[in-house]
C-alpha cells in the first residue's frame, strides 16, 4: 500500500558537535539536544560578497556566479559557481563549476570539478574523509544514555537502511 503521508522529518548532524538530530523539513534552525548550540538547517544561496569566519548549515550551500565568499564552510551539499576562499566540508556532494575559483582545502563525500574551474588546495574525497558522529568531539558532549546500543526491539518504529 502506498504511503500517503510523506515524511516531514529528516536526519541531520549537528554542525557543532556532530550529534544526530531529527528535524522537521521546514525547520530553519534548531537547538541541538546534545550540545545546545543553534544549528542552522536551511539551504543557503550566496549571491554576493560575504566574509564571515564560519558558515555552517545542515543543508545545502550554493555560491552563485556573482558570489564571493570568504569563510570556512560546513554543509551537506556544496555547489560553487563563483569564488570561495576558505576550507570547505560537505558531508555529501561538492561540485565546482567551470568558472568557479576555490582557494582552500576541500573535504567531501564526492566531488565534481568541471573543466575550467580553478582550485588551489588539498582535496580529501571519499566517505572516510567525512566527519562522523563521533569524529567531532566537543567538550561536554558526552554520549547520551539513549544512544547506547539497544537490545533488539520487536517494534521500535525505527528502521535503518543498513538493517534491511
Ligand atoms: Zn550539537
Amino acid at each position: 500500500m502506498a504511503r500517503t503521508t510523506p515524511p516531514h522529518e529528516r536526519r541531520i548532524l549537528c554542525t557543532s558537535c556532530g550529534g544526530l538530530l531529527v528535524v522537521a523539513h521546514e525547520a530553519k534552525s534548531v537547538n541541538c539536544s546534545h550540545c545546545h548550540q543553534r544549528v542552522i538547517c536551511e539551504a543557503l544561496t550566496l549571491k554576493d560578497y560575504m566574509a564571515v569566519r564560519r558558515l555552517r548549515t545542515a543543508n545545502a550551500i550554493r555560491i552563485t556566479k556573482k558570489g564571493h565568499v570568504l569563510a570556512s564552510i560546513w554543509c551537506e551539499k556544496l555547489t560553487v559557481e563563483g569564488r570561495l576562499k576558505g576550507d570547505a566540508i560537505s558531508l555529501g556532494r561538492m561540485s565546482v563549476s567551470r568558472k568557479a575559483e576555490v582557494q582552500g582545502d576541500l573535504r567531501a563525500k564526492t566531488l565534481t570539478i568541471e573543466e575550467g574551474a580553478v582550485v588551489r588546495g588539498v582535496m580529501r574525497i571519499g566517505a572516510e574523509h567525512i566527519p562522523k558522529h563521533e569524529a567531532v568531539p566537543q567538550p561536554g558532549a558526552v554520549p547520551q544514555p539513549g544512544a547506547a546500543p539497544r537490545p533488539p526491539a520487536r517494534d521500535s518504529g525505527i528502521r535503518f537502511a543498513s538493517e534491511e
